[in-house]
């Protein structure tokens, strides 16, 4: 970069890559990235980051960048002006409302986006449209977490900020891998463990971290529940729970004490082939330490009963009264992408408005109304995957997907394509075009998150601004802007014109925000949610007096193990976990198209030598992977760390084409994709 730093322009941002919310000063000269450095100040990362943030934004001069608005005409994406494509969209709007009524239009939000863009793409949908038919990706990771979460203490995020699970003396961190796919986060654990936190890892595969563990336990995939019912029979026939605790501020142990009777660690050690002994010594670690914390990722969430699984785990907590006292840190899960927490926060949900009040509560939707002047729609509108079964029925006729790659990252790959290939108008709003910008009528151009004003929420509920360091390409615009033309082309003002007035009206629309602003964010830099007032700190560690249900009391959950909705059988003896690896990011989208893909540049699937040995495969070679949804061919790896009978694929190579075998089992509440159990089989491939 030259030697004379200083000389370089500098911008205080926020990462846009996982949720950790690394802060990062960007450096540029003559409008280019000249370095990225993590800001010694940063709050979470604190002079750190990883190899994505720092170095994975060669995307940005990619020559595959979008630059125009793109309109199909037959099979054509054609080059046309911002005006005809805002028109075009803003006639099908039109039509859609006028022949089949505001619900058969729906939008897919992005955790990509900031706040600001969320909230605003929210109110567009609800206002102008007068639908509730709006989600994000949360829908895909951590729904179960908001619903489970919400369920047993009140509020939908984790309990606790990272510097108080920074102080834990045993550190029980389930389905998650931080050390790849939030490595900041990674890096403080092991130094916890390093400073004699004691370790507990729940996770089939042998993760890096899993080294470090005092015990390791593998569930099998989709048997996480009978796993934590396990641990909490421990903590209760050995006396190792807070009865001072449960007397005062927890209701249903009767009723979860007479289901742990079931769980006795010989039949969870069948349920789930995790040994007995590892489950007594695992819930005598987490039942005997003064200060015990939990940290949780998609392991835990991905699944056909993902809510009952956070629920379980919280069950732990609340028994253990490590949470709300001081004596422990809670349960906090790991969001994936970078402002995941901030676009459910905003309200791109289809039951739930700023700030988490329900579509269907008259005192919340009155709120919103008297801010927005308009009448809101009261019944809760579609999930995203519902959109899809909706678009191949013919019941939708206009999908607006905003940062989205949905043809790589969802689940059952072939049935989204059919779905947008069956909806007459499909909008993908991209940096590039995508698998699923491919399946567009309409390709409109944005910007990046280097070259955004807002804010992100991260992990912890930190809301952190996000400021531009680059103008964007040719004629790419913001989501912000994109959403204010387009409510223009339809005759409707949005209000609200920067993305500071946005925060500003989104903190009267929601009382959990009342106290944020970006003047605020630029004085004093971090601030937790809940934050009701202007005048004093967020709450960063949560229900010190009481918990946010109604009765005020922590939720017990007593719902028994049930099984996943697939199982190994002996046409598909194979269970497949999809997952992250380290260099890229979810669809993989800019992390591929920038330096470091070189460090990781294609998917391989993991194969346990004693399957390869079965099948006569080395590494290298070339296999048909087949589910009951798809099928797809992947170069195998041999290696240990997935148990026989298991293999692991990421999903960050659309040439993998691993979303084609995941199927379309879902979390039974939130509708969360069972991406962590597609039962498969392989072949050799004749030309391998
Ligand atoms: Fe930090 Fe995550 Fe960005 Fe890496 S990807 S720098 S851990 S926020």
């Amino acid at each position: 970069i030259g030697t004379d730093e200083a000389a370089l322009a500098r911008t205080r941002t926020t990462c846009g890559y996982c949720g950790v919310g690394c802060a990062l000063d960007v450096l540029t000269r003559d409008g280019r990235i000249a370095a990225v450095r993590p800001a010694k100040d940063g709050p979470v990362n604190r002079g750190h980051a990883c190899v994505k943030g720092r170095f994975s934004h060669g995307f940005l001069r990619s020559p595959e960048r979008l630059t125009e608005p793109l309109l199909r005409r037959g099979s054509d994406l054609e080059p046309v002006s911002w005006g005809e494509a805002l028109d075009h969209i803003a006639h099908g709007l039109r039509a859609a409302i006028a022949e089949a009524g505001p619900d058969s239009v729906a939008a897919i939000s992005s955790a990509r986006a900031t706040n600001e863009e969320n909230y605003l793409i929210q109110k567009f949908m609800r206002v102008v449209v007068g639908t509730n038919n709006i989600d994000n990706c949360s829908r895909l990771c951590h729904s179960p977490s908001a619903a489970g979460l919400t369920a047993a203490f009140g509020l939908a995020g984790g309990t606790d900020t990272f510097d108080d699970v920074e102080r834990a003396d045993c550190l029980l961190v389930v389905g998650a891998n931080p050390i790849e796919a939030h490595p900041v986060v990674g890096a403080r654990l092991l130094q916890q463990v390093l400073h004699g936190a004691r370790l507990v890892v729940a996770d089939p595969r042998a993760i890096g971290l899993a080294t470090h563990a005092d015990v390791h336990l593998r569930p099998r995939p989709g048997t996480n529940v009978a796993l934590f019912h396990g641990l909490a029979h421990v903590l209760l026939t050995e006396d190792m729970i807070d009865k001072e605790f449960l007397r005062h501020r927890a209701a249903g142990l009767p009723e979860l004490a007479a289901v742990l009777d079931h769980y006795t660690p010989d039949r969870v050690a069948g349920l789930t082939g995790v040994p007995a002994s590892d489950v007594v010594a695992a819930a005598r670690l987490y039942g005997r330490a003064e200060r015990p914390a939990i940290v949780y990722g998609l392991g835990v969430t991905e699944h056909l009963h993902g809510t009952d699984g956070v629920r379980a785990l919280a069950n732990l907590a609340i028994l253990r009264g490590a949470v709300g006292t001081g004596r422990g840190f809670g349960v906090n899960p790991l969001r994936g992408q970078n402002n995941v927490q901030g676009a459910s926060d905003m309200g791109a949900l289809p039951d739930l408005l700023p700030g988490y009040g329900k579509v269907r509560d008259p005192v919340a939707r009155g709120r919103a109304e008297q801010v927005w002047g308009a009448r809101l729609p009261d019944h809760d509108g579609l999930r995203i995957p519902q959109m899809f079964a909706a678009a191949r029925e013919g019941d939708l006729r206009v999908l607006w997907v905003i940062g989205e790659d949905v043809v790589t990252t969802d689940p059952d790959a072939n049935r989204v394509i059919e779905a947008l290939d069956a909806c007459p108008l499909v909008i993908s709003q991209e940096l590039f075009l995508s698998e699923t910008a491919r399946h567009a009528d309409v390709v409109l151009p944005v910007a990046s998150w280097l070259e955004k004003d807002g804010t992100f929420v991260n992990f912890d509920r930190r809301f952190q601004r996000v400021r531009p360091a680059l103008t964007p390409p040719g004629q790419a615009r913001t989501d912000f802007a994109i959403v204010h033309a387009l409510a223009v082309a339809c005759g409707a003002d949005l209000g609200c014109s920067t993305p500071a007035e946005a925060l500003a009206e989104c903190a009267r629309v929601a009382p959990v925000f009342a106290g944020m602003s970006h003047e605020r964010l630029d004085r004093e830099g971090a601030i937790p949610w809940p934050c009701p007032d202007p005048g004093r700190p967020g709450l960063a560690t949560l229900y010190h007096d009481r918990f946010a249900t109604a009765d005020g009391l922590a939720h017990l959950s007593a719902r028994p193990y049930l099984p996943p909705g697939e199982i190994a059988d002996d046409d598909y003896p194979l269970i497949l976990i999809t997952g992250r690896r380290w260099a890229h990011y979810n669809s993989g989208n800019m992390t591929r198209r920038s330096g470091v893909a070189e460090l990781d540049p294609s998917e391989r699937l993991d194969v346990h030598p004693a399957d390869a040995a079965v099948l006569a495969v080395r590494d290298g070679d070339r296999v048909l992977v087949e589910s009951r949804h798809g099928q797809a061919t992947l170069p195998v790896r041999t290696t240990e760390e997935v148990t026989q009978g298991q293999l692991f694929c990421s999903f960050h190579f659309p040439s993998s084409g691993v979303n084609a075998l995941t199927s379309s089992h879902a979390d039974t509440v939130t509708s969360c994709p069972e991406y962590k159990v597609t039962a498969v089989r392989l072949r050799v491939r004749p030309d391998a």
